[in-house]
């Protein structure tokens, strides 16, 4: 068997490479040492496995909590080892689970879903950005889970898995926590941009008031980007605002998701 070699005197020892050895067993045994090493020293990285099991809740530590408003927070859950990942297909979700005691008096197990922030280029925890509602079960739950306990999470759901250049462009619409799952995806198009991913990508974020646009700086900084845009509807503007107000109509897809030329040509097609 081919026992790696640890030092360069091994590697040259004539008991390690006797005459009766062949050349291309000592040559495998050099590749085989090497990718140890490389592996060892962080040069070449394993694929790391997703921690995530569809079938099977697993308990997960809350790690910090960082207050967004007065109702929305983003609550970070630790990953088993630094190098973990949650293995979650771009685009899906997963499922938290918690038995709730109900009004009647009754405990019931509650599952609800969550788009997590953070990706699996993120390792050693994952983040979810949750609303908290003021008779909501799982959002009260969370909302008074204290620092160290820890929440039941399954996965991966959802039909939905995001590739590079699947489509030529995304129109996306969402409105407060429901842009979660367009985040993950613009974050996805932008590291991607790098190994040739073009998807373009048109998003529509409504809003009640200013103050409730959710991760606001880190969509500015996506929309940076010349191909991700993002345009924003307040039901409550303030005086100088130039986005969209009231609620996201017809015209502002038409005009705000259906951007280029041909997109205008192929709607206009299908209204008429
Ligand atoms: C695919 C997917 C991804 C999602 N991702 C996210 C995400 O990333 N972040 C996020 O914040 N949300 C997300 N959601 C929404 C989330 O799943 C929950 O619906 C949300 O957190 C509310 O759940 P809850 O158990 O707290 O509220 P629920 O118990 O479902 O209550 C919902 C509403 O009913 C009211 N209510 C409940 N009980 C009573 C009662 N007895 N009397 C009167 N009113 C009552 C509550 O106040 C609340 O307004 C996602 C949903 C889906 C489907």
């Amino acid at each position: 068997m081919c026992q790696p070699f640890t030092a360069v005197d091994d590697l040259l020892s004539s008991r390690k490479f006797g005459a009766g050895n062949s050349m291309s067993a000592f040559i495998a045994c050099l590749v085989v040492t090497a990718v140890l090493l490389l592996t060892k020293y962080g040069v070449i990285r394993t694929k790391n496995k997703g921690v995530l099991k569809p079938d099977q809740f697993q308990d997960f530590i809350l790690q910090k909590k960082i207050a967004i408003s007065h109702n929305v927070a983003i609550y970070r859950f630790q990953l088993p080892a630094p190098d973990s990942i949650l293995g979650l297909p771009i685009g899906q979700h997963i499922s938290i689970g918690a038995d709730i005691k109900q009004p009647d008096g009754s405990t019931k197990e509650i599952v609800r879903s969550y788009t997590p922030i953070t990706g699996d280029d993120q390792p050693g925890h994952f983040d979810i950005l949750l609303k908290t509602y003021p008779q909501g079960n799982i959002s009260q739950y969370m909302a008074s889970l204290p620092i160290g306990q820890s929440i039941r999470v399954r996965g991966p759901k959802g039909a939905f898995n995001y590739t590079p250049n699947m489509v030529r462009s995304f129109g996306m619409i969402a409105g407060g926590t429901g842009i979660t799952p367009m985040l993950q995806i613009l974050n996805a198009i932008a590291r991607g941009r790098a190994t040739g991913d073009k998807t373009e990508a048109h998003l529509v974020f409504a809003n009640v008031a200013a103050d409730d646009i959710l991760l606001k700086k880190e969509l500015e900084q996506l929309a940076q980007d010349p191909k991700i845009h993002v345009h924003y509807v307040l039901n409550q503007p303030p005086k100088d605002w130039k986005g969209g107000v009231g609620f996201i109509t017809e015209t502002m897809i038409k005009v705000s998701v259906f951007i280029s030329t041909s997109d205008l040509i192929q709607s206009y097609k299908v209204a008429h």
